[in-house]
């Protein structure tokens, strides 16, 4: 059984006392959610406020990028070990967002997946194909380059316990969402590449969540779809009222 996930990436909003107050909010609002895991990727400045403010619940916390060495002269990175001493259990890795704007390579984002799973956090790594890839006819490929590059010798027992987005680039921040039928082919195609990589007991186990505008009106639609183990949520995760219901949609869908 795959535990689903619902995911909130607050990207570069919210100041401390911003994030700390929503982070309240939902730990009294899902803080006891049993039937999927919950996790907040604030801002790195708000990481410990997040984590004082849902310790105590069931929501996990996460950072929104790491870097893949463990210390050194790297102005402006932040490492796995200081992520877990913050209480970290999850980080994205790969955003499109980070791809996008700030030349996220995929031997990048290899090299964080495979750091942040040797230190022993979850990684959460996102593939998506862009707008013109997928008019292109070019999404699978995508999906199979980004795959084999980020798990590339990355061994069986720590590649069962990282998760997969399924993040379509040209439904992030846009309002439109993958329909069900290209959400199902896309994950159906992902677990494939992960089976042939690590064989079926793998992917059978590994959570894939979808990305995009996913929002309280579409997410019972998505999240039906049995290859879906919940949503990585940005815009709609930054209040507490579509998040909550966010979240105890998955838990529906899924428990
Ligand atoms: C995201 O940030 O990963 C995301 C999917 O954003 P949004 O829900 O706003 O499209």
């Amino acid at each position: 059984m795959r535990q689903p996930i619902a995911a909130g990436n607050w990207k570069m909003y919210k100041t401390r006392a911003e994030a700390k107050a929503l982070a309240g909010d939902l730990a009294a609002r899902v803080g006891s959610q049993e039937k999927a895991e919950v996790v907040l990727f604030p801002p790195y400045t708000s990481l410990e406020a997040v984590g004082e403010a849902i310790s105590g619940t069931r929501i996990a916390l996460g950072a929104q990028d790491v870097f893949y060495e463990k210390e050194g002269a790297y102005t402006g990175e932040v490492s796995c070990i200081m992520l877990r001493e913050l209480g970290c259990r999850f980080v994205l890795v790969g955003h499109s967002e980070r791809r996008q704007h700030f030349g996220e390579t995929n031997e990048g984002v290899h090299r964080k997946a495979k750091a942040a799973l040797e230190a022993g956090l979850i990684p959460i790594v996102c593939v998506g194909e862009t707008l013109t890839e997928r008019e292109e006819g070019k999404t699978f490929k995508v999906l199979d380059e980004q795959v084999q590059a980020a798990f590339a010798g990355i061994p069986a027992e720590q590649a069962g316990k990282a998760v997969i987005a399924y993040e379509p680039v040209w439904a992030i921040g846009t309002g439109r969402n993958a329909s069900p039928e290209q959400v199902q082919q896309a994950h159906r195609y992902l677990r494939k590449l992960i089976s042939n990589q690590y064989g079926f007991g793998v992917s059978v186990e590994t959570r894939i969540l979808y990305g995009g505008s996913v929002k309280a009106d579409n997410v019972a639609t998505l999240a039906a779809e049995p290859e879906v183990d919940g949503a990585l949520v940005g815009g709609a995760s930054l209040s507490a009222d579509p998040f909550a219901f966010i979240v105890n949609e998955i838990a529906k869908a899924k428990g």
